[in-house]
């Protein structure tokens, strides 16, 4: 087990959880938000059934895995049964047919490590994202959002974490930061090692819900309105978690040794990962397994440079959740 660092935490900490509260509330988004990309995705599927008549359209991500703030962007699947289309050409045809219907900046992306088609709406205001066939993604949405049922904590404290992550600029893939499906990873993983543990390992119990995707088997426990109480024998606000949270990143996290997993609800070893030394771009520098594809470190992306930047990122949020008076409005300091 990976020694902790015991750190004291500052006696007035209970003081700030109204104000983090606060925060987290202002973040959430209004009703009418969620009815204006309701709409978006009804177009979007009209759109789409004219041309295709047996394709599904899912909506995964942030907009459907309740960890989207307001005015986020929605990122939307087509899902096809077909296995050989050919998703270029596809989503080429796609970006004319959305183009024609009077959708804004409309861009096909057939390039990118995901393909998509890029697009604002100009009714509501919306940008939007689509895929195709990223099935995947719709099934970690969904565990994602699940761990979001069973305890509100968790919520509160990505909100948080997304927040800081956007204002200090280490929430950008491309510059080898972290992406927000990494960052509420992390969270649910800090999570089900409080003691007593505030979530529970869902891949660890007997499964209720299951799909096979792309051969990887999917399955878990996800009666989540029978784990409501889970949480409650822990006491701890979202001001201590958000402390605590930065504490272990900057401090108590084994960066040389270490992978977290929420599959496992544990911490693994990079050597039974074997992700001990550098194969092509996968530098390994911050290990976070997929729950799904075990075999992807969601820390790839980040590099040499970019693993220093987020760990003096790291304990400077430790730094001023300990001893700043005004810890609410410094830690979202725009970098
Ligand atoms: P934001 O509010 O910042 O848009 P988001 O939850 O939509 O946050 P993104 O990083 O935009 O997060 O990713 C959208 C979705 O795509 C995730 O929720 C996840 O389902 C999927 N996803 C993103 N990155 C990966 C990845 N590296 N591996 C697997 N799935 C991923
Ligand atoms: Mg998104």
């Amino acid at each position: 087990r990976m020694s902790r660092r015991l750190i004291e935490c500052r006696r007035d900490i209970d003081r700030l959880n109204a104000p983090f509260l606060a925060i987290y509330e202002s973040l959430i988004p209004a009703e009418e938000e969620k009815a204006k990309q309701k709409q978006l995705l009804t177009l979007l599927e009209k759109l789409v059934c004219k041309e295709w008549p047996t394709a599904r359209v899912y909506l995964y991500g942030s907009c459907a895995n309740s960890f989207g703030v307001s005015k986020s962007d929605i990122d939307v699947c087509l899902a096809l049964d077909d296995q050989d289309i050919n998703k270029s050409e596809m989503l080429l045809k796609l970006a004319d047919i959305l183009q024609s219907d009077n959708l804004q900046n409309v861009q096909a992306l057939t390039r990118a490590r995901v393909p998509i088609v890029k697009l604002m709406d100009p009714v509501t205001g919306i940008s939007c994202d689509i895929c195709i066939n990223n099935v995947l993604a719709v099934v970690n949405t969904k565990l994602l959002r699940d761990y979001a049922e069973v305890d509100i904590r968790l919520r509160q404290l990505a909100f948080l974490v997304k927040h800081w992550a956007k204002c200090r600029g280490v929430n950008e893939t491309y510059q080898g930061t972290l992406s927000s499906y990494a960052y509420v990873l992390m969270c649910i993983h800090f999570l089900q090692q409080r003691n007593p543990p505030i979530l529970p390992c869902l891949q660890g119990m007997k499964p209720t819900y299951a799909v096979t995707v792309d051969d990887v088997k999917c399955a878990y426990f996800d009666q989540v309105d029978k784990l409501r109480d889970f949480g409650s024998r822990n006491k701890e606000n979202i001001a201590h978690l958000l402390w605590g949270f930065f504490n272990y990143w900057a401090y108590c996290h084994d960066y040389a040794n270490s992978v977290i997993s929420i599959r496992t609800g544990s911490v693994l070893s990079k050597q039974e990962k074997d992700w001990t030394r550098r194969i092509g771009n996968d530098r390994h520098l911050i290990c976070i397994e997929d729950p799904f594809e075990t075999s992807h470190d969601l820390g790839r992306v980040v590099d040499k440079h970019s693993i220093r930047v987020l760990r003096e990122e790291f304990e400077r949020a430790a730094e001023i959740l300990q001893r700043d008076p005004n810890p609410c409005g410094s830690l979202f300091d725009q970098y």
